[in-house]
């Protein structure tokens, strides 16, 4: 593929036409499932769905879907302390993801609200690790800095579009390698999404293209990344 792509980490839309990573529920599908063509996904159980009884239900399937190569990750997957089951069931349930993407040799896609401190130390109990990606980062720069430390990749959404964003200064920072783009499910397209980022990062969007087509490239579609 030739560089630069739009490229969008992280949504919930199929139909838009730039290179992304659409996200499938695990809990909306069943066997009958087939995976629309000319696209990357990601699979996982989302948060608010945790729970061991759809874990089981979802891991024939799981193995089914993940011998199709437009399975880019696994994910979303994460801890959510605001909504779903109880912690330990969502940490549990994340701990089953993060297995499944050292077996299958995947990036994993973070949702994480309020529980960075579990993630992080989640993190630290996996030797051989993928890369780790909190899709939709909206928080404090203290915990940017600390995220990029322990190795995650951040993905910005619509969030940064907002004039009194207070991520705007987290992403202007942003190390070049530690970060992704993402519309998640705003309908704001990804190009809008760009052009603010290449605002707050003072670049062209040529340039910001380039950077993260660079991160997605090392991220999801070469082997024998680290
Ligand atoms: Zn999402």
């Amino acid at each position: 593929m030739n560089s630069p792509h739009f490229f969008n980490c992280h949504t919930h839309f199929r139909d838009n036409s730039e290179i992304a990573i659409v996200n499938i529920n695990i809990a909306d599908i069943d066997g009958s499932f087939v995976l629309p063509d000319h696209r990357y996904y990601s699979i996982g159980l989302h948060p608010w769905n945790a729970s061991t009884e759809l874990w089981e239900k979802a891991e024939p399937l799981f193995d089914r879907i993940l011998q199709n190569k437009s399975i880019k990750a696994i994910g979303e997957t994460g801890i959510d302390k605001l909504r779903g089951n109880s912690v330990h069931e969502q940490q549990k349930i994340f701990v089953l993801h993060a297995e499944l993407a050292e077996q299958y040799d995947k990036p994993l896609i973070i949702h994480c609200v309020r529980a960075y401190n579990e993630i992080i130390e989640l993190k630290k109990s996996f030797k051989q690790q993928r890369p780790w990606i909190i899709h939709g980062f909206n928080t404090k720069s203290t915990i940017a800095d600390k995220l990029w430390k322990h190795g995650f990749i951040l993905s910005f959404g619509a969030s940064i579009c907002k004039p009194d964003s207070h991520v705007k200064e987290i992403l202007k920072n942003a190390p070049n390698n530690g970060f992704f783009l993402e519309n998640d499910d705003s309908t704001m397209p990804i190009t809008d999404i760009y052009e603010c980022a290449a605002t707050i990062r003072q670049s062209s969007v040529d340039d910001l293209k380039n950077i993260v087509w660079d991160n997605a490239h090392n991220v999801f579609f070469e082997k024998g990344r680290s």
